[in-house]
């Protein structure tokens, strides 16, 4: 029998068009609204921030939105990315189930994150901007946009949480490598920055702050612009190429998934796979299940709330509506850093809302022992963040094996783990701890939610 097998696309079946499951939503979304008014925005408040393809891409309803050419260029380095039938592993977990993975750690940087990064950067420089800012927890996100600035030509500022600045030298080195400039977070570079260290001078940062000063940045600079690596409408949306190559490749396995399982952070690259499979389904397609996993330290869509709130902790973004542990909430550090947002992409929230989605969460342990398990059978080693993802496919699969039946699984595999591997150090010497997060803290930060009149 042959080991693990290789679903490989011709390059000419990189998607054309990206997938834009707003078209195919039984119900529609609630607006993002004004943090000052109260009201929905409109295109016109987001311009100092995003390039207006960018703005028209959040708010389209249309089903299919065109890849620019020189996006696809460049797309074309690494996508289509493969699908693997994962066999040794199944052979290891003597399942009955079939198991498959799309692999998104053979992009630049490891990981899904320059799919969007990549149409963003050119939709800026289309739009004559020179310069980008932005934030990065783990650093994924800004060595992918950094990566992405240095193709089209613009110049990216990184504010990255500063604990993440002082643990992953590699991950900024990355990001200097490609030509951005890196900054500790909180920093003296932004009045959000210095309200922050006024008050804690020993802050090591977080994912909000770090969106506050890099949002601050394009606002106040007219050749500036702002990028977002998740959570957004056209975020989600670029991930959808995923999800788009994963369906040919099933079909080129003569198989189709009774299960699809993304991690979630923000949640794009979990929309990424699966909104085109959800979106065949809703559209009278075949039925299966599709599960969002994320960590047990920060688990915004099975304990978080359905609210209004802000996007940072600075309180400069919109108001979305999304599951949210609360923007003032900070969970316990674990080594899945793109893990630790306090909110959820609206869309993966609505559809959550809307039952058409599950999720569960796990704690870091049991990921990384699945983790080290599908190293062992299947040669990579998964991003921290993936990691949960793995998890929840070895579980469907035992599910199997118990039930006697056989079902197939299909997983994203978002990134590799190959800038976080102290991560797999402390694991093998026995340090992670299962930390779950306070639930005095969790209270606190809901009862600090915004009063939405319009909810
Ligand atoms: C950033 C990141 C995530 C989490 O972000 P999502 O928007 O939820 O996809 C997951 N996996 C990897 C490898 C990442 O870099």
């Amino acid at each position: 029998m042959t080991d693990q097998v290789k679903y490989v696309l011709e390059e000419n079946l990189i998607p054309k068009f990206w997938y834009n499951i707003a078209a195919d939503l039984p119900a529609p979304m609630a607006p993002p609204l004004h943090p000052g008014t109260g009201q929905p925005i409109g295109p016109d408040d987001l311009a100092p921030l995003f390039p207006m393809a960018l703005i028209g891409q959040e708010v389209s309803a249309e089903r299919e939105i065109e890849i620019p050419g020189p996006v696809r260029e460049v797309y074309r380095q690494w996508r289509p990315a493969p699908l693997y039938r994962a066999r040794r592993l199944e052979r290891f977990l003597d399942t009955p189930a079939k198991i498959y993975y799309k692999y998104e750690g053979v992009s630049p940087s490891g990981s899904h994150k320059p799919n969007t990064a990549v149409p963003q950067a050119f939709y800026n420089k289309e739009e004559g901007i020179t310069k980008i800012s932005t934030e990065t927890g783990a650093g994924q996100w800004g060595s992918s946009l950094a990566y992405a600035g240095s193709i089209f030509g613009i110049q990216v500022d990184v504010y990255m949480v500063k604990v993440s600045f002082q643990q992953k030298p590699y991950r900024r080195a990355l990001m200097e490598a490609y030509g951005a400039r890196c900054v500790a977070s909180p920093s003296t570079e932004t009045d959000a920055g210095r309200a922050v260290l006024a008050a804690t001078p020993d802050s090591t940062g977080s994912l909000g702050i770090a969106i506050s000063e890099a949002v601050e940045v394009a606002a106040k600079n007219a050749d500036t612009h702002y990028a977002l690596g998740s959570v957004l409408n056209h975020v989600l949306l670029h991930q959808t190429v995923i999800g788009q190559e994963a369906i040919a490749q099933m079909e080129m396995a003569g198989d189709y998934p009774d299960v699809v399982i993304g991690c979630a952070g923000g949640g794009s690259n979990f929309a990424g796979i699966a909104f085109p499979f959800l979106g065949q389904k809703l559209r009278g397609g075949k039925d299966m299940r599709i599960v969002a996993v994320e960590p047990t330290a920060c688990p915004t869509l099975t304990r978080g709330k359905y609210a209004y709130d802000f996007g940072d902790t600075g309180h400069l973004t919109p108001l979305v509506k999304m599951h949210t542990l609360g923007n003032s909430f900070v969970p316990p550090p674990v080594h899945a850093g793109g893990l630790r947002y306090h909110g959820m992409a609206p869309l993966v929230s609505h559809i959550k809302e809307l039952g058409l989605v599950e999720a569960v969460a796990y704690h870091q342990t049991e990921c990384f022992k699945a983790a080290v398990d599908f190293a062992r059978a299947e040669g990579i080693v998964p991003a921290p963040e993936s990691t949960h993802a793995v998890k929840h496919a070895v579980v469907e699969a035992l599910k199997c094996k118990e039930e006697g039946t056989s079902r197939t699984i299909l997983f994203n595999l978002s990134g590799h783990g190959h800038f976080d591997m102290q991560a797999y150090t402390d694991y093998f010497a026995g340090n992670l701890e299962d930390r779950d997060y306070d639930p005095a803290e969790l209270e606190r930060a809901l009862a600090d939610l915004p009063n939405v009149a319009a909810e």
